[in-house]
């Protein structure tokens, strides 16, 4: 066989490297896309929902430490520890090198002395608590957060993976495990075709994918889409207490999504610089004025500071803390506001579009 020239050489690598690009986006494509809207304001950090993903679907082995669904306190470390500064995503439409968060990162999964307390026969005189010594845990600086009395603060931060327009985790597989659905653009791991190369897991730069090191391949949240299939909402939203989540399709433009988004543009995406177009947004937390060196109110100020609040979502967050503080200043005054009232949420089922189906009623239960 004639051995290629140069030229011809380079025009098949060019070849070979369109082909690739084109089976990318062909993964990436989707016809509608689902979103959730978290509303900073409304969550208590109960952890529910992280239980209810926890039951639902991390329970087998090689998922012991994995929580697809976390609430973390801002400001602090979050999980896995100092994730915002592992890199990935894209910047200027390059993806970026990003680095693979370890299960010490993500905070291992603890084990505990049952059996001391629970068969020992030792009664009161033993607790329960962790076996070792953790010195960290996806939960760690819980409560902990920042600035200075009086002015301290804290709030809390859900998160899931964010089923991006535009995946760091799908662009980095070499094996095209990893795709969007058509027909509502949940990002998925093909578990079949997945090889465990960890790729996606330093491209994602929110690092919501974890390995199983027992079946050795990548895995994440799913968005639920067993239930969404039912017409059910995702188990971190159904059972919130605090009516913060919202589940719908962007383009629903009668939906409460596509009015916080779009429209009223007071839900914003988390660190939007990361370049994945992500499908979580979130409606900034307004705080308490802060007080001054004398002790006094400072209206001018607010207790988060809005610098703080910019790093997380962008300088869209100034606007949008704008218009809520206006539409609760006119309710104030005795005025109607669809913005507040949307998101005061006064009936349950106007979180979840058309997933309201009750979820004992689907086959099989335990989904
Ligand atoms: Fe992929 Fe990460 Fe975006 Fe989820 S959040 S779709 S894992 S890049
Ligand atoms: Fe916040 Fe709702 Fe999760 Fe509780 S269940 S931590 S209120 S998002």
């Amino acid at each position: 066989m004639a051995e290629l020239s140069e030229q011809q050489k380079a025009q098949r690598a060019n070849e070979l490297a369109a082909a690739a690009k084109s089976q990318k986006a062909q993964l990436k494509q989707s016809k509608r896309q689902l979103a959730m809207v978290f509303d900073l304001n409304k969550c208590l950090g109960c952890q529910t929902c992280v239980v209810a993903c926890k039951t639902l679907w991390t329970r087998d082995e090689g998922m012991e430490y994995m929580w697809w669904a976390t609430v973390n306190t801002q400001p602090g470390k979050g999980t896995p520890r100092e994730w915002e500064m592992m890199g990935g995503g894209f910047r200027d439409e390059e993806p970026q090198a990003g680095k693979l968060p370890t299960r010490r990162d993500f905070g291992e999964a603890w084990d505990f002395n049952y059996d001391e307390v629970f068969f020992g026969g030792k009664g009161n005189s033993v607790h329960l608590q962790p076996s070792g010594e953790p010195d960290w845990g996806p939960n760690w600086d819980e409560d902990q957060g920042g600035g200075q009395y009086p002015n301290s603060f804290y709030f809390y931060l859900p998160r899931i993976c964010n089923h991006c327009t535009n995946p760091a985790c799908l662009e980095a597989c070499p094996r095209n495990a990893i795709y969007k659905r058509e027909e509502d653009g949940i990002v998925l791991i093909n578990e079949e075709r997945c090889k465990g190369y960890r790729f996606c897991m330093e491209a994602c730069p929110y690092k919501k994918i974890y390995f199983n090191h027992v079946r050795q391949i990548g895995q994440k949240c799913i968005f639920c889409y067993p239930r969404i299939e039912q017409g059910v909402a995702p188990a971190c939203a159904r059972q919130c207490p605090g009516r913060l989540r919202f589940v719908g399709f962007l383009d629903d433009e009668r939906g409460p999504i596509h009015k916080l988004v779009k429209t009223w543009k007071v839900a914003l995406p988390l660190h939007p610089e990361f370049g994945t177009q992500p499908n979580v947004y979130y409606v900034p937390p307004i705080s308490p004025p802060r007080f001054d060196a004398e002790g006094n109110i400072d209206e001018s100020k607010p207790r988060i500071p809005t610098d703080y609040l910019k790093y997380l979502f962008g300088p869209e967050v100034e606007p949008a803390l704008a218009t809520l503080k206006a539409e609760m200043a006119k309710t104030k005054a005795g005025g109607k506001s669809e913005i507040l009232d949307t998101l005061i949420v006064y009936e349950w089922k106007s979180l979840f579009g058309p997933f309201t189906t009750d979820p004992a009623t689907i086959e099989p239960r335990t989904v």
